[in-house]
């Protein structure tokens, strides 16, 4: 029986194969037209089903309760794609199953979140953006899918473009920040380094964006939550990263768990389908997130599981992650006409077309080489590159009186805090196939740095969290004998990520208190900060003399940051989300409205403005903000015309000079504000911006071209457009920058 059918299945194969070859003078879309419609001739209502479940191979679970054994679905034809199963040995037993044991033999998609990396773990997405810089996303995203395609892997789970100003949202880590426009670019750079040049090269993968739509915007920061908002701000700010992705070419689209106003992400026909594949053209397929689709029970629109999928599916949503569904109530759900076998077929087909396009059907063991999985993972230049990256990722948030770089005097260091020696805090979360024992703390780092010159200390102090104060006196004799103490502290790395909101978000446990109390004894001190998130540490940055936010770096964290630390790489990253001074203000963020009643901090004595009685309404660190070893200078900024007419362009530039000892890269910001609109305009809009290496002493010009289309917004009536009237164009090293050059467009 077993050989019949493989036999069977071999033949099936082979017809395919050729029938692809007799059509190759057709247009490539049309051969597949062709070879998917043929196909699902042959399917049965059954067969196609199966084809929209998701499910874990039993590798293991990224979300709640499921099946746990789903090798017998396979067998039966029930599973359309797996994620959570890894390494050629495994993939390939999975995939030797959907293609002998079902009739049609039809490949399984195999998927994972490859969201940083897959084995060569790069900086968590939230600092990969604090890099600004393009070229880098998209390599370490090429190099992410080199590995996973060489462990069996064909589909991630990312980007995830999802803006956020929140920071108590656990996922911000998962995510690029704050700005919709520095999002966009980066979430089309990440497709492009997943999905490279042709999806049917061995090292590409399909890309899937999600979480669709703005789920960075829960109520209260809680995971999940209620999100609730106008139509112009999900258009505007919350939107245009998904469709910057599915512009980029992204082959699939997750949705979100959210609902936004009322309507669940997972059952909304408008978001899925009017929206995604009508006025966006997106051709690719869309899958749920894990058990999103049961969940719209819980959310109070599907009276049951059956009615779950009816809604689901006729939104336009293909594919159930681990919700199982489709799988049970499907086929009751098209004989009762709750949905009609078009619809079905129309999932299907796009479900089909992926699989295609990843060249699965000529040969469903193209992504399980042990040649290529032997020598294709953590190669040295891919490990080199995830130490500069990590480099580029990181911030320096203060360094008063040239603290860092570490001075070639010092002959003692003492490392002291709970991150300094932790391991299993480097990689960050979504560490996909990464391995956590062998990547490199920052004491591993600064001993290699060190060598036999300096002797390296290192005491804990204290736990993560927990209140023990019991280690603080071996610290502090310890950071006694130091001539230079590096405090190590911040979050563990799952307190960020899924699930992971926190209403207190500063430093946990008694790690200030340490802090406090190391900062004391006057000795040179540089905080480096362990998290995936903005933290509240107003405190800190009070007393603490320089600090340095390295987030979750990635298999070369600890020496990316001895790097810094040492002044071998000068520090030049800049914050993609802002640093709230405390809860109270959260969302804070940079690209704010005026209100009717804003306040002027040189007018205190005004009452009656939008301020608080307790806090500055400005934050502790700006986007767009971080240090150099060295100091820039601006000139003022120059432009082509002071008044532009419809269809020019705004040329804009400005000097800068390097005026300090350091070589160094600068993040330069363009930023607009529209003075008076038709509906209200931030304070202050990213434009543009490039990153420029500078010589020490040397002066270059930075220049920027915006079509004035660049300053549409929706209007009141929800057209897009600009308008004539007066700007603001500002260029600068942050979103503080004050000086501007008015213009005018007639
Ligand atoms: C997460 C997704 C992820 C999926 C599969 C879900 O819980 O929200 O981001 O891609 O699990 O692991």
């Amino acid at each position: 029986m077993k050989l019949k059918t493989l036999f069977l299945t071999a033949a099936f194969l082979l017809n395919l194969f050729v029938g692809c070859n007799r059509e190759k003078d057709l247009p490539a879309d049309r051969e597949m037209n062709v070879f998917v419609g043929d196909l699902m001739k042959k399917m049965t209502l059954e067969e196609k089903i199966g084809q929209l479940n998701l499910s874990t191979g039993g590798g293991f679970f990224t979300g709640p309760a499921m099946v746990k054994d789903n090798k017998g679905l396979i067998s039966q034809g029930k599973v359309g794609a797996i994620l959570n199963t890894l390494g050629v040995d495994d993939v390939t037993a999975l995939q030797k199953m959907a293609v002998e044991d079902t009739r049609l033999g039809i490949p399984l998609i195999f998927g994972l979140d490859v969201v940083h990396g897959f084995r060569t773990i790069f900086p968590v997405p939230l600092a990969q953006a604090c890099s600004w810089d393009m070229e880098a996303i998209e390599k370490s995203e090429r190099i992410a899918a080199t590995e996973a395609t060489a462990m069996g892997i064909n589909w991630t789970y990312a980007p995830m473009v999802d803006i956020a100003r929140d920071p108590r949202w656990g996922r911000v880590m998962e995510g690029a920040g704050e700005d919709t426009y520095l999002g966009s670019m980066i979430a089309a750079a990440r497709v492009r380094g997943f999905q490279g040049k042709d999806l049917k090269d061995e090292n590409t993968l399909i890309a899937c964006v999600k979480h669709f739509a703005a789920y960075g915007a829960p109520q209260a920061g809680r995971d999940y939550n209620t999100v609730d908002m106008s139509d112009r701000s999900l258009r505007e700010w919350y939107l245009p990263p998904y469709r910057a992705a599915v512009e980029a070419g992204t082959g699939s689209v997750m949705t979100s768990f959210n609902e936004i106003a009322g309507v669940p992400s997972s059952s909304s026909k408008w978001l899925l389908t009017d929206l995604l594949r009508g006025e966006w053209r997106f051709k690719g397929f869309v899958v749920s997130d894990w058990t999103s689709i049961p969940e719209l029970i819980p959310h109070g629109v599907a009276a049951d599981s059956s009615d779950a999928a009816r809604l689901a599916i006729n939104a336009g949503l293909d594919m159930d992650m681990e919700g199982r569904v489709y799988q049970n109530f499907m086929n009751d759900l098209v004989a009762s006409g709750k949905v009609t076998e078009e619809t079905i077929n129309n999932s299907v087909r796009r479900i089909l077309e992926a699989k295609y396009k990843l060249g699965l059907f000529e040969d469903p063991y193209r992504y399980c080489n042990k040649t290529r999985e032997a020598n294709e993972i953590m190669t040295p230049d891919d490990v080199a590159f995830a130490r500069s990256f990590a480099a580029k990722s990181m911030v320096l948030l203060k360094n008063e009186n040239n603290t860092l770089p570490v001075s070639k005097k010092v002959r003692t260091i003492a490392v002291i805090g709970p991150l300094g020696d932790s391991r299993e805090n480097t990689l960050g979360g979504w560490g996909a196939a990464g391995q956590w024992d062998s990547c490199i703390t920052l004491l591993a780092g600064i001993k290699a740095k060190a060598g036999d010159n300096i002797r390296v200390l290192f005491e804990k102090g204290c736990g993560i969290t927990g209140k023990a104060e019991d280690g603080f006196a071996s610290a502090l004799a310890m950071a006694r004998k130091a001539d230079f103490v590096i405090l190590a502290l911040g979050e563990s790395q799952d307190m960020s990520g899924e699930a992971s909101s926190r209403t207190d978000i500063s430093l946990p446990g008694v790690q200030m208190e340490l802090a406090r109390r190391v900062i004391f004894l006057k000795k040179p001190v540089a905080v480096v900060l362990f998290n995936g998130r903005p933290l509240t540490i107003a405190e800190l940055d009070s007393i603490a003399p320089a600090i340095l936010e390295t987030w979750y770096g990635g298999t070369q964290a600890g020496s990316a940051i001895a790097d810094l630390l040492f002044g071998d790489v000068n520090p030049s990253g800049k914050l993609t989300m802002t640093f709230p001074r405390s809860v109270g203000q959260i969302p804070v963020f940079y690209n704010y409205k005026n209100t009717g009643r804003p306040f002027d901090p040189r007018l205190p004595e005004d009452y009656f403005k939008s301020r608080y009685q307790d806090s500055p309404n400005t934050p502790l660190y700006p986007f767009g903000y971080g240090l150099s070893y060295t100091t820039f200078k601006y000139s003022a900024v120059t432009m082509n015309k002071a008044s532009f007419s419809r269809g020019d362009e705004i040329e804009a530039s400005v000097e800068i000079t390097n005026t300090g000892n350091y070589d160094g890269d600068e993040i330069v910001q363009l930023y607009v504000r529209d003075r008076v609109g038709n509906v209200t305009r931030p304070v202050k809009e990213l434009k543009g911006f490039r990153k420029v290496n500078i010589k020490k002493g040397e002066t270059v010009k930075v220049s920027f071209t915006l079509p004035l289309s660049d300053l549409s917004y929706y209007h009141e009536d929800m057209s897009y457009d600009y308008d004539p009237g007066e700007f603001e164009l500002f260029i600068g090293p942050d979103s503080d920058v004050r000086e501007f050059v008015l213009f005018t467009v007639r």
